[in-house]
């Protein structure tokens, strides 16, 4: 049997950048990890493919989804539901493949529960204090707006405690190159590599 893959997730607060950050680490520096295509009730955007993108569905389509059981996690995010579809989750890491999963912060602290073993990776803002004087100097939001931003801002930061690493994105660059980096270091763990080790050495006694 394949040894199983990692399953890793990416996510953090919106407008982070974490698309584009996934999008750099694809193209850069991955060749051996899997995109897990979520499915989404949202408008294909310009340019957008489905199946590969995501998978556009109707909201009945995706709710036929929900009370199946063939999502690991959905969340609503502003109006439209998005989820990652099970199957091929767990076919990917059964096969020994890793499967990458670039979602939101409900949505990767569900995953989370369902399976602990994952690597949650918290993709944050460049600069925390950038990021208070920004949404605060932000002309184009009255003080409610401003507010709201704040404190979905702090809530989502407040999570940082559930992830196992996380990752500055300073420069795209940077940031992919970090994610690549752990995904490395996790595969070296020896806990990872304990039982091929022990194999050797049965056989060399
Ligand atoms: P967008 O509409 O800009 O493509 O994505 C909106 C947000 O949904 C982003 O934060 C993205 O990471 C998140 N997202 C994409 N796919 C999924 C998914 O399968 N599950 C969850 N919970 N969030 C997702």
């Amino acid at each position: 049997m394949a040894e199983q893959g990692l399953l890793i997730v990416l996510s953090g607060p919106s407008g982070v950048g974490k698309g584009t950050v996934r999008e750099h680490l694809f193209e850069h520096y991955n060749n051996d990890f899997d995109f897990s295509t979520s499915m989404t009730t949202r408008k294909k955007r310009e340019g957008e493919i489905d199946g590969e993108d995501y998978f556009f569905r109707t909201k009945e389509e995706f709710e036929h989804y929900i009370k199946e059981g063939k999502l690991l996690e959905y969340a609503n995010y502003v109006g439209n539901y998005y989820g990652t579809p099970i199957d091929y989750v767990n076919e990917t890491l059964d096969s020994g493949r890793d499967v990458f999963l670039e979602i939101e912060v409900q949505g990767a602290l569900k995953v989370k529960q369902r399976m602990p073993e994952g690597i949650f990776i918290f993709l944050s803002p460049p600069d925390l204090e950038e990021l208070k004087t920004r949404i605060e100097n932000r002309g184009t939001d009255g003080p409610e707006v401003i507010a709201q931003r704040m404190d979905k801002a702090v809530e989502e930061l407040g999570l940082i405690k559930y992830y196992d690493y996380v990752v500055e994105n300073d420069t795209v660059d940077r940031a992919a190159r970090k994610i690549r980096s752990i995904i490395e270091s996790e595969h070296l763990k020896v806990e990872r590599n304990i039982e091929r080790f022990s194999k050797i050495i049965e056989e060399m006694k």
